[in-house]
């Protein structure tokens, strides 16, 4: 495990990379945004990133979050980044900064339906499932703009954007036709005029691709094990908030 100011160092050096990159990508380091996965991190060590001024967090499983959230600063963002139940979104409010796994309808209703209860707007992505893996989370490609074209019926949920998740055993060069695709995918459907829809988030990479990601466009990296070193359960993507 990582000591205390290696956690500092780790972050000092993620954030070192993603400026250099969007540099030599002709980007301005400032519209990417760093989100320290701190699943299955233990407080000390988001609190450890938080001194080194590190804000916004993300977590999976809406338990930890639960757990977590009331022992930060409350000028810390939430991000949730893993497959959301519908049954745990009752747990959730205006504290949840974005959900970055909107994938089905379901869950566009019951956003919808605790919105309204709570008088709020939930900021959202959509999960595309790029890779086009069965293990993973998210719509094809092809479903996305019928599912943007119904998210006016819901008023309390705005949709800022696409998160994907690359495959498991994908080549970096995989990997980077996959963010591709979910860039292109945004540029095509940016001029399409939906309500509740803006596309100007675009969350992808994590500690093995966020240079590439970046390269190829993202607004929102995920970095977990970079920041932290390993996690300390094996928990993955793919295990459902809450469970
Ligand atoms: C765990 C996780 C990450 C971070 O993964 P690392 O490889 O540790 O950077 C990013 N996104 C999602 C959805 C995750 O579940």
């Amino acid at each position: 495990m990582l000591t205390k100011a290696s956690i500092t160092q780790s972050l000092a050096e993620v954030r070192r990379r993603i400026v250099q990159v969007a540099v030599c990508s002709k980007r301005d380091p400032s519209t990417i945004r760093l989100l320290a996965v701190s699943k299955t991190q233990p407080i000390s060590n988001l609190e450890e990133a938080y001194q080194a001024g590190q804000r916004a967090f993300a977590e999976n499983r809406v338990q930890e979050w639960l757990e977590k959230a009331p022992s930060l600063p409350n000028d810390c963002e939430w991000h949730l980044v893993g497959k959301l139940q519908t049954n745990k979104v009752k747990y959730l409010d205006q504290s949840v900064t974005m959900i970055h796994s909107l994938d089905r309808f379901s869950l566009l209703e019951t956003l919808n339906e605790y919105g309204e209860r709570r008088k709020m707007i939930w900021a959202t992505l959509v999960q595309v499932n790029i890779a086009r893996d069965p293990a993973k989370a998210g719509l094809m490609i092809e479903e996305v703009a019928d599912f943007l074209n119904s998210v006016g019926d819901y008023p309390h949920v705005r949709v800022q954007g696409f998160m994907t998740i690359g495959a498991v055993e994908a080549s970096l060069a995989e990997t980077r036709e996959f963010f591709r695709q979910l860039r292109c995918l945004r540029d095509t459907l940016q001029s399409r005029k939906w309500s509740g829809v803006d596309l100007r988030e675009l969350s992808m990479g994590m500690s093995g691709d966020f240079e590439i990601a970046i390269e190829e466009g993202a607004t929102l990296v995920r970095v977990g094990s970079r920041i932290f070193g390993s996690r300390l359960e094996s928990l993955t993507e793919l295990t459902p908030m809450g469970s």
